[in-house]
């Protein structure tokens, strides 16, 4: 298990454009102290290296079951007929379901500590909200989550998961914050965004001396966190004697990618001949959009960031895979997308192709990969199916990010099953 986080701000081509202020209105960067924890802030822009894992957080790692395997994909390999080698990260033995558990325990550590008793956040798939509530009670704090309504109201089981580690669960926007009650003037069922529900958790813990905001992707310190997982990976490969020729997962606002990829992507700065792929859907095909800054919520709270965007205002339609469907990618990673170290294939809104990926994995592989993970899993089989036509002998490693089994009812729908 690593001991560090790995920091690519070190090692990148070109310095990262720092976020910065709108031409109008009141400061963001100057609130930034009241919006993040001190420890998460500093990380964000730190330029070291190597950053040591507290203990307590590798223990609380250990307990959320990592190191977590690599697995070689040989009777999907033989299924396909395909001459690559398929290895998989298994991501998805995490005790709520994802690896956002890696930096949500990191978080709600670092919140103990900095003397916080709540925490605040948005969800969207619901992911996100069930780590950080299951890291929260761990390290003894409440844990309030705004949900995007689209997606809390018909995940029911998902809601209970999370009300069982103790957490007021709201559908955003809600009636708690004055961007919520806004916006439900103009629509008492608005179906919500991941930009609003940042925007209420926001204004919620800035309202309240004792409550900290937590973010559960797209920034540096989140992406930091979460490269445990491709550390592990790289280390496992060197253990068998291989190494990838593509590296490959779903990607939303870039957490698991951004974890999976970037102590590789190290490499491919340096000039390893190594190819990434992030899998995306076409109703937030977000690496397509423009590289400029935008805001990372729809109310305009946050500073802006440099990323790939569709804009912070953009409408996007719901899909099962939720956790896919945010406006912006990671500036890190949309810097290194902007450098040409990362292509991107966004899949149709409909998922039929991705959830029948799925299936196929979970016949030959015996684990159901969570939605936004079924993308990362039909990415990785198109391209064994390439590699078949080409007789190419690529050895592909992708990440699954979670698992499915409380989005039986998204897979039921999708497959009709
Ligand atoms: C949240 C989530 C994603 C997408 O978010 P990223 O920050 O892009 O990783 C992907 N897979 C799972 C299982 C998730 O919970």
């Amino acid at each position: 298990m690593p001991t560090h986080w790995y920091n690519i701000q070190a090692d990148l081509p070109e310095p990262l454009p720092p976020p910065k202020d709108p031409p109008t209105g009141p400061s963001r960067l100057k609130a930034l102290p009241e919006m993040l924890l001190t420890e998460c802030l500093r990380q964000e822009a730190s330029t070291e290296r190597w950053i040591p894992i507290p203990q307590e957080i590798l223990d609380l790692y250990a307990q959320a079951g990592r190191p977590r395997p690599l697995f070689r994909a040989r009777r999907l390999e033989k299924a396909l007929g395909t001459p690559a080698k398929m290895y998989y990260k298994a991501e998805f033995y995490s005790p709520t379901g994802s690896h956002k558990v890696n930096t949500a325990l990191a978080q709600a550590w670092y919140a103990k500590q900095e003397g916080y008793e709540r925490l605040t956040t948005e969800t969207g798939a619901g992911q996100w909200g069930t780590a950080l509530a299951d890291a929260a009670s761990l390290v003894g704090l409440r844990t309030t989550v705004y949900w995007v309504r689209a997606v809390h109201d018909w995940k029911a089981d998902r809601r209970a998961f999370m009300k069982l580690y103790g957490a007021e669960v709201h559908a955003s926007p809600s009636p708690e914050t004055k961007v919520g009650r806004e916006l439900l003037k103009r629509d008492a069922k608005h179906p919500g965004s991941l930009g609003i529900a940042v925007s209420e958790g926001l204004e919620d813990a800035r309202a309240d001396d004792r409550a900290i905001y937590c973010l559960g992707s797209v920034l540096n310190h989140v992406l930091l966190h979460q490269t445990v997982i491709g550390l592990e990976t790289k280390r496992q490969f060197e253990l068998i004697g291989e190494s990838p020729d593509l590296v490959i997962s779903c990607l939303g606002g870039g957490s698991n990618f951004g974890g999976f990829a970037l102590p590789f992507l190290a490499d491919a700065v340096k000039g390893k001949e190594l190819r990434f792929i992030a899998a995306q859907s076409e109703s937030a095909p977000n690496l397509q959009g423009e590289y400029r800054y935008d805001f990372a919520d729809h109310a305009e709270l946050t500073p802006m960031l440099k990323m790939y965007t569709l804009g912070h205002k953009k409408e996007m339609t719901p899909i099962k895979g939720d956790g896919l469907r945010y406006h912006g990618a990671a500036p890190l990673l949309s810097l290194l997308r902007s450098l040409g170290y990362i292509d991107t294939v966004a899949y149709p809104a409909d998922e039929k192709h991705v959830f029948s990926r799925a299936r196929q994995f979970i016949r030959s592989e015996g684990f159901l990969p969570a939605p936004e993970s079924a993308y990362s899993v039909a990415c990785a089989i198109d391209e064994a199916e390439k590699c078949k036509e080409t007789g190419e002998k690529k050895t592909i490693a992708f990440n699954i990010s979670g698992h499915g089994f409380m989005d039986m009812g998204g897979y039921s729908e999708v497959l009709g099953l």
